[in-house]
């Protein structure tokens, strides 16, 4: 079994809905889910029309591989897409991958940890809520740490219905 932490998000249509379609179809196909944070609310940059983002971070256990992650949740990605606004361009949910164990991989279609997970506030935050004592395996700093040295502007904040 390998510990695998996964970001969510998603800015189109029910930000809700999708989010837990998503966890439905991770817990079906990559593995068990062992912790989820909140959710949490992000406002697009840069285009100001854009709908505020809701993110979310979960914790798993799964038997899979890494490349074997990425093509299942690039499937729930596709999937989620197609079955809600068939004609948009636009994805409705975007899934990374954050850690998988202390694994520290670079290929071309995967790198891990996620490069910009240190440097967006809204990965920081749910994750410092379920793992805060995590340790970066190439920064050497915890989840907890991490966010405290963050100098992303961008506010982020508890999502309540
Ligand atoms: P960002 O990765 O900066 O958040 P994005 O999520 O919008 O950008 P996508 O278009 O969803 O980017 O993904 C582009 C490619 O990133 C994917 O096809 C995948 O091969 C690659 N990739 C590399 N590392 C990861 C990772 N840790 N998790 C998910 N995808 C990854
Ligand atoms: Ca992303
Ligand atoms: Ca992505």
């Amino acid at each position: 079994m390998s510990s695998l932490y996964l970001l969510l998000g998603g800015n189109l249509g029910n930000r809700e809905t999708f989010l837990q379609q998503a966890r439905e179809r991770l817990a079906a196909a990559v593995g068990s889910i062992t912790a989820c944070s909140k959710l949490y609310e992000t406002a697009a940059w840069g285009k100001t029309d854009q709908p505020a983002f809701l993110n979310q971070v979960l914790a798993l256990q799964t038997n899979l591989l890494p490349e074997q992650v990425l093509h299942r949740i690039q499937g729930i990605e596709l999937d989620l897409g197609r079955e809600r606004i068939e004609h948009w361009g636009a994805r409705v949910i975007d899934i990374d991958i954050l850690f998988y164990n202390d694994l520290v991989l670079q290929t071309q279609r995967l790198t891990i940890p996620h490069p910009q997970l240190q440097n967006r506030r809204f990965t920081l935050m749910p994750l410092a809520e379920i793992a805060p004592n995590l340790v970066h395996p190439v920064l050497q700093q915890t989840i907890a740490k991490l966010l405290v040295i963050c100098d992303d502007p961008l506010k982020v904040s508890v999502y309540q219905e």
